[in-house]
């Protein structure tokens, strides 16, 4: 698979749809290593959401479920911890994505413009993205932790409370 497909000219043209949408789910890979410290650095920018897939994302083989990922922020909400779904990406600006094209989630560089009304989504679904993280569960709270936040300050659904617990943080 192609690290991008990224056609700017298409996008600044429809002015970023997708991106009104929801923000595209970041790969660990997107964030330089270490990885904790890049988090750290992120969650303090205040442009980074922790979000989490509600489900198991490898059906029938972990029985895992809210997996923890990274995505941009949207726009209005404040919390680190943010399963909302739905709401515009915080990087969007009126003339398009505000990010360097290569510094954007892995979820967008891998959405292909066609058309202005017709794109391709290389990344796969949301179980898909989220897969990627299951290995960084503990880096991603241990980060939270490390910014002052607490997977038990998320209130806005069922909050995965007893994830600490079960890693042991
Ligand atoms: S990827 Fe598609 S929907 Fe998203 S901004 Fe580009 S052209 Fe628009
Ligand atoms: S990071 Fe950029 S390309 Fe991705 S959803 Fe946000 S505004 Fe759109």
């Amino acid at each position: 698979m192609k690290k991008n497909y990224l056609k700017t000219d298409i996008c600044k043209e429809c002015g970023g749809k997708c991106c009104k949408h929801m923000p595209g789910i970041a790969h660990p890979c997107d964030f330089k290593k270490p990885l904790e410290e890049s988090l750290i650095e992120a969650f303090r920018s205040g442009h980074w959401a922790i979000d989490w897939y509600d489900g198991d994302p490898v059906k029938y083989r972990y029985k895992l479920h809210n997996v923890l990922f990274i995505r941009p922020k949207v726009k209005g909400v404040s919390e680190l911890f943010d399963p909302t779904w739905g709401g515009e990406c915080i990087f969007l600006a009126y003339d398009g994505c505000t990010l360097k094209p290569l510094e954007r989630p892995r979820g967008c560089r891998l959405m292909e413009p066609i058309t202005t009304n017709k794109c391709l989504l290389h990344g796969g679904d949301k179980a898909a993205c989220t897969r990627p993280w299951i290995p960084y569960q503990k880096v991603i709270l241990k980060a939270a932790r490390a910014v002052g936040e607490s997977i038990k300050n998320a209130h806005r659904s069922e909050a995965p409370s007893s994830m600490e617990q079960i890693l042991g943080i």
